[in-house]
């Protein structure tokens, strides 16, 4: 298929363009590198040895849009353009919503116009409401979300939910995502967040790599086994994947579809420190902070609809997260904005 990936010289968009290549599809990625370095495609080029065919553009604007597709045939788009820092989008909400539900309205209306009307959203497990008990199931209960940023998500997916139910053309595959973690095996592509982080795995590497005096670890009086906050910690090869799967799904059903992406298995806080450790064959500082506001005990997801639906399910385990993440981050200390060495 040939895919118009938004968002795509980010994280999770530049590692799905390599799975998608791999896969014999054919991308054209359109970013406004708000967030990114177009660095991203040229390791995506380099790994894949496909020329990929990039536009600086802000999805909002629906001129820039239309010159695009104007010069290709998509069969379909994958969403990811969007601000995503939770912390900020309290700060500024009105950027969040502007951002997140313009471009995707926006990007909605040019493809139906073109009668593209297959699309993939980067939605979150942010969704799910606080009180559900684990694991999440894609029937959990959604909404009440704690921060804009959630809100964003959520409101994208009514959007986008609301156009495939007025118009039976539309496949809409919802994917949420659970913990992103991870980098290209190659060392050659990773996470490279402006700033300081906000997520563990980021701050960990980089704290690792003697950028960071310590990580804080939010709160150790949890109830969980160790008192530290569990999630589902996913590598972004094996997310990547799954939209490879969840494409292929989205070609052969109609309507709106809602899908966990996640490994099903939660790992502490500190199981995570420690993991990173073994990886590193050194300690890593680390210090008990207070809770983080808005924190929840532990997240983990039921990814079974995803394994018999999708036929995909995660490979990697925590292992190959840190190895893969700290492959990246040692050769790579300053991320995309110096070559690797
Ligand atoms: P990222 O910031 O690396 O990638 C998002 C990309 O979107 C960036 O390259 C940014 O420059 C671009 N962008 C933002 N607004 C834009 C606009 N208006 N026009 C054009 N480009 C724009 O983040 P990521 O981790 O790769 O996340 C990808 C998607 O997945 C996002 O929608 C995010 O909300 C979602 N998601 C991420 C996580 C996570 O933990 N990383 C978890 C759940 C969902
Ligand atoms: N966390 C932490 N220190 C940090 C960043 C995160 O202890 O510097 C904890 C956080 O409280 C949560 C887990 O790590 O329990 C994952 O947080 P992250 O922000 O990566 O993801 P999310 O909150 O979206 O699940």
């Amino acid at each position: 298929m040939n895919v118009f990936v938004t968002g795509g010289t980010g994280y999770i968009g530049s590692h799905t363009c390599v799975e998608l290549l791999e896969a014999g599809h054919s991308v054209v990625v359109a970013d406004n590198l708000v967030n990114s370095s177009p660095e991203s495609l040229r390791r995506v080029e380099k790994l894949t040895g496909k020329a990929v065919p990039f536009y600086n553009a802000d999805i909002r604007d629906r001129d820039a849009l239309n010159r695009i597709f104007d010069q290709y045939s998509f069969d379909c788009a994958i969403h990811f353009a969007g601000l995503k820092a939770v912390g900020e989008s309290v700060e500024q909400p009105l950027r969040y919503y502007r951002n997140n539900l313009d471009s995707t309205m926006t990007l909605m209306e040019v493809m139906g116009d073109r009668g593209v009307k297959n699309i993939l959203f980067s939605s979150s497990a942010t969704v799910y409401s606080q009180d559900n008990t684990m694991p999440l199931t894609e029937e959990s209960r959604t909404g009440g979300c704690t921060n804009p940023y959630g809100w964003t998500k959520f409101m994208c997916e009514e959007i986008m939910r609301s156009t495939a139910k007025a118009d039976g053309e539309w496949s809409v595959m919802l994917l949420r995502y659970f913990n992103p973690v991870g980098a290209h095996p190659s060392g050659l592509m990773g996470e490279d967040p402006r700033g300081i982080p906000n997520n563990l795995m980021p701050f960990i590497t980089q704290t690792a790599a003697g950028r960071r005096d310590h990580l804080n670890v939010f709160g150790n009086d949890y109830p969980t086994p160790d008192g530290t906050g569990v999630r589902d910690y996913i590598h972004v090869v094996d997310l990547a994947k799954g939209h490879v799967a969840a494409m292929q799904y989205m070609a052969e059903h109609r309507g709106t579809h809602v899908f966990n992406l996640g490994t099903g298995t939660g790992y502490s806080v500190l199981d995570m420190v420690h993991a990173f450790e073994k990886a590193t064959g050194k300690p890593l500082p680390y210090k008990i902070a207070p809770r983080r506001p808005g924190d929840v005990a532990v997240v983990y997801a039921d990814p079974s609809k995803s394994e018999k639906l999708l036929g995909w399910k995660a490979e990697l385990d925590l292992e190959d997260m840190c190895r893969d993440s700290w492959n990246w981050q040692s050769h790579n200390p300053n991320g995309y904005g110096e070559e690797e060495k």
